[in-house]
This record gives structure tokens, sequence and C-alpha cells, in this order.
């Protein structure tokens, strides 16, 4: 999609309707709330990358009809992250991390474990700053560069798979993954584990429709995470569920 047009058209629609304003043709008010209508618009569309508006993401495998489902961990690698490795290890299940290369840099030895155990590494950018939404197209490219980059003098792999951070995609990270070639990973379970404050109902919410294909998001720097991990694997188990890697569950390349 190009979005010259659509921004132009967007401009011009608001300079119509100060006009309308303007000769009294409709309501300052009215004006006001298209305005924010359309903001929210902007924010919702730009933070579900689930929706495919801007780039087409990998959320979930409807074809698969094997019990197979991807656990994904973002933010680390941090201490905790090797609790959730010995609790994969222990049920003989895979996983995929998307990582942060500020935290791969201070946590070398975890980042080489994470991949020693056959698990996927993906790309979260370097610094997974607060202001991901408002950055250039260049700094976008810069915080998806730098950190494959570590990743490849840490753990000898070059990323190919990318995880939005707050899962912001906009016209210009859209432009930034054009220029580096990453795939876009999705989810379509978000167990918001690191914004509820109930083990109970992260839970619930993971398993209530879990389905072949699903992709999960999940934080590897959440104690909540570790806490309810163990009965997340015992339920897969139990259901006769394997999770696998997100390049195995589509049949992709994670490195390049
Ligand atoms: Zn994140």
């Amino acid at each position: 999609m190009n979005y010259k047009p659509f921004n132009i058209i967007v401009i011009l629609l608001f300079l119509i309707g100060v006009l309308l304003v303007f000769f009294n043709f409709i309501s300052f008010w009215i004006l006001l709330v298209s305005v924010i209508v359309y903001l929210i618009f902007l924010l919702v569309i730009s933070t579900n990358v689930q929706w495919n508006f801007f780039v087409k993401a990998y959320n979930t495998n409807p074809s698969i009809t094997r019990k197979e489902i991807a656990l994904t961990f973002d933010d680390g690698p941090v201490a905790s992250t090797l609790e959730i490795l010995d609790l994969l290890k222990k049920f003989d299940m895979k996983a995929s991390f998307f990582c942060i290369g500020k935290n791969i840099q201070e946590n070398p030895e975890i980042f080489q474990k994470i991949i020693e155990d056959g698990h996927m590494v993906g790309n979260h950018t370097f610094s997974h700053t607060r202001k991901m939404g408002f950055l250039s197209t260049h700094k976008i490219i810069e915080e998806i560069n730098t950190c494959n980059k570590t990743a490849f003098e840490i753990g000898g792999v070059v990323l190919k798979t990318y995880r939005p951070p707050f899962g912001i995609i906009n016209p210009k990270v859209k432009r930034a993954l054009e220029n580096t070639g990453h795939q876009v990973i999705g989810w379509n379970v978000r167990s918001y584990d690191a914004v509820l404050n109930s083990k109970r109902f992260i839970l619930k919410r993971i398993i209530k429709n879990i389905k072949p294909g699903d992709i999960v998001l999940l934080h590897d720097n959440n104690y909540q995470t570790i806490e309810i991990l163990e009965q997340l694997l015992l339920f897969l188990q139990t259901n006769n569920y394997v999770s696998v890697r997100v390049d195995n569950l589509f049949q992709i390349d994670a490195y390049s």
C-alpha cells in the first residue's frame, strides 16, 4: 500500500473540515471529534500487528493439523530466562526468544544457552525504546541492525525474524523492514503476562481456546510467566500438544 496518496487525502479532508467550520457549515466539535477518532484509529492499527494492516506478519498457522503451537518469549535474555530454559528442557518443548540487543550484550552466556538448547532466537530491536512509534525510518533500521550485529557477534547467527516491540508496525517500520529484509512474527494469543496481575487469569487466557498453529506471546523477564509456565507446559503435555519453534511452525528460515 502506498501511503502518500492516503496522507494527502487525509490532509485535504482536514482542510475541507477547517473551511466548513470557518464558514459555519459544521460545528467545531464535529471536526475535533473526527480528528480524535482518526488518531485513535491510527493508534489501534499501528499497535495490532496481527491485523496485518501495514505488513503481512506470521501470526498463526491455521493449516497446521498436528497439535503444535509456538510459545514465544520477548524482552530477554535476562537471569530469569534460565528458569524458562530449564522448564522447557524438563518438558522437552522448543520455543522462540525475541531478544533485545542490549540484553544480549549484558547476558551473552544466556543468549548462547538459548541457542545451544535448540530454541529459535529473533530480533526485538537493540534498545526496545518506548519511543518506538515515533522513531524515524533511519533510526528503526539502526535499532534492528545493531541488534542483529550483537546477536551475530555473541551467538554467531544472522537473525531473519523480527518481533515488533509493543506490537508497533507503522509505515516507517514497514520501510525499515523492507530495508533490512526481516520477516515479522506476530501472535494470535496474547497472555497479557506483563500487564495483568493474576496468574490464574493469565493461564486461563492462554489455554481457553488453544488450537493447532497458535503463537503465544509471553515475556521471559516477567516473574508471573515463570510461575505459570510449568502449569502451561503440563497442560500442553496432558493434552498432547507440543510447542515448536516459530520457524518450524511456518517452515521459514530463522537465520540467513
Ligand atoms: Zn518487548
